[in-house]
């Protein structure tokens, strides 16, 4: 009888779960931090980037391809147009449920005075170090993000991740003229970049393989990590702030189980099980990379092999949405502005949490994809509204696990509106019986 495969969501899982125990083994039994740094780190680090260098090619293939098949621009510009006017919209509803719910529940209120000091004395080094790197981002003019996008060297934007938004605009503007080239030649080079796409989705399926060893790399470092020397501090220190963080998961979670499924609901006749059952990976990675970049393949191909969403939809709206929508970091933002006032003693009046809302929705979209990204661009939220810097001390403790969960729910938000976009420009969209291969 044939063996039956673990599947390779399950086997993430594993990894997961197995990386969790084996990092808490780690403090408990007092196995060395070195040793894990030095042994169990470097696999998950490997595993991130070969993710990663996998993006910038996937994008200008499966862009190049997307758009060149597309027919004609006007259905480029309507579904660039779609996609965006979603994007927004999601990103301002997020950041008015996290003021909604911070309001409410009111987290900073019972933060003491004492835990206050301790936590600024702490944290103070790690919230200068993002106050100054928000300072550079902030002294740029109001148009330097629209500057960005334009590559001057298409080299040197090929050479970094964060510049993904350059290789998303020439990959249109080389599609878009693929597209309007009558000679056949062109077909020469369309050929080659569908054999590239074919290519790299290949070598995915082999760094996919290795997942749930990364994912356990990952996992256990950072609870090491986290832990440090006085795992009792760390605990304390988490417990002091356990209100704020489950406000953060609390509209996350609202995020996830209300509004997505809403979307769903109004455009896609797709159950929203389904939907979750196709891009589950793409979660799991989210979650144990915290990085809609490094998971941004496998969202991808997640959408376009499970989901039967087409090329053309995922490769323009995944990679758009990877860079500028960010839900899950909107939601985080607002709450932990107004935790931070409310922690500071301050009263926020209405107009300052219209600013949060107007600066969280921007801050979110200048966040990159990459870990606590969304930490240093809160900055900018901050001094917007009034609020002191140096508040972000008081949280910066749970931020890595804060960080995991709210790039689950920007991956899961942006997969929603490729699906979205796909349904409403006629696509069959819908759980296919394929996941991504178990085996390359
Ligand atoms: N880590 C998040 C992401 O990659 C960004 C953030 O820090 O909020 O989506």
């Amino acid at each position: 009888m044939a063996k039956k495969r673990i599947p390779l969501h399950t086997k993430i899982l594993l990894g997961l779960v197995i990386g969790l125990l084996f990092g808490l083994l780690c403090i408990f039994t007092g196995i060395p931090n070195i040793f894990v740094i030095h042994y169990i780190k470097p696999f998950g680090t490997i595993f991130v980037n070969a993710l990663k260098m996998v993006a910038m090619p996937l994008i200008l293939a499966s862009l190049i391809v997307g758009v060149s098949n597309l027919g004609d621009i006007s259905k480029l510009s309507r579904m660039g147009g779609k996609t965006i006017g979603i994007y927004l919209v999601t990103t301002i509803i997020a950041t008015t449920i996290g003021l909604l719910i911070v309001n409410t529940i009111k987290p900073g209120k019972i933060i003491t005075e004492e835990t206050r000091m301790e936590l600024m004395n702490m944290f103070e080094q790690d919230a200068e170090q993002k106050t100054g790197a928000a300072k550079k981002i902030k002294d740029e003019g109001p148009l330097q993000p629209l500057i960005n996008i334009i590559p001057d060297n298409l080299a040197n934007s090929a050479s970094k991740n964060s510049n993904m938004l350059q290789i998303v605009f020439f990959a249109i503007i080389f599609g878009v003229a693929l597209l309007q080239i009558k000679s056949d030649r062109k077909n020469y080079v369309i050929g080659f970049f569908e054999g590239l796409n074919d290519v790299i989705i290949r070598i995915i399926h082999y760094i996919m393989v290795f997942a749930p060893y990364g994912v356990f790399a990952l996992i256990s470092t950072l609870i090491v990590e986290i832990a440090g020397s006085n795992p009792a501090k760390a605990l304390e220190i988490l417990n002091a702030l356990l209100l704020y963080a489950i406000t953060v998961i609390l509209g996350l979670v609202l995020m996830v189980l209300v509004i997505y499924p809403s979307i769903f609901n109004v455009f896609t006749k797709v159950k929203y099980k389904a939907f979750f059952k196709g891009i589950r990976e793409a979660q799991l990675l989210a979650f144990s990379t915290s990085s809609s970049s490094a998971t941004l393949p496998v969202t991808m191909e997640s959408v376009e092999n499970n989901l039967n969403v087409s090329e053309e939809v995922s490769s323009f709206v995944l990679p758009l949405g990877a860079t500028i929508n960010m839900d899950g970091t909107s939601l985080y933002q607002s709450v932990a502005a107004v935790f931070i006032a409310h922690a500071m003693g301050l009263e926020l009046t209405l107009t300052s949490q219209l600013a949060i809302v107007l600066t969280a929705v921007l801050a979110s979209i200048g966040s990159a994809g990459v870990p606590g990204a969304g930490m240093v661009m809160l900055v900018i939220v901050l001094e917007a509204a009034g609020i002191p810097a140096a508040g972000l001390a008081l949280i910066v403790a749970p931020d890595r696990p804060l960080d995991m969960l709210r790039t689950v729910v920007n991956v899961t938000g942006d997969a929603t509106v490729a699906m979205t976009v796909a349904s409403t420009e006629g696509e069959q969209v819908g759980l296919k019986r394929v996941t991504i291969k178990n085996e390359a």
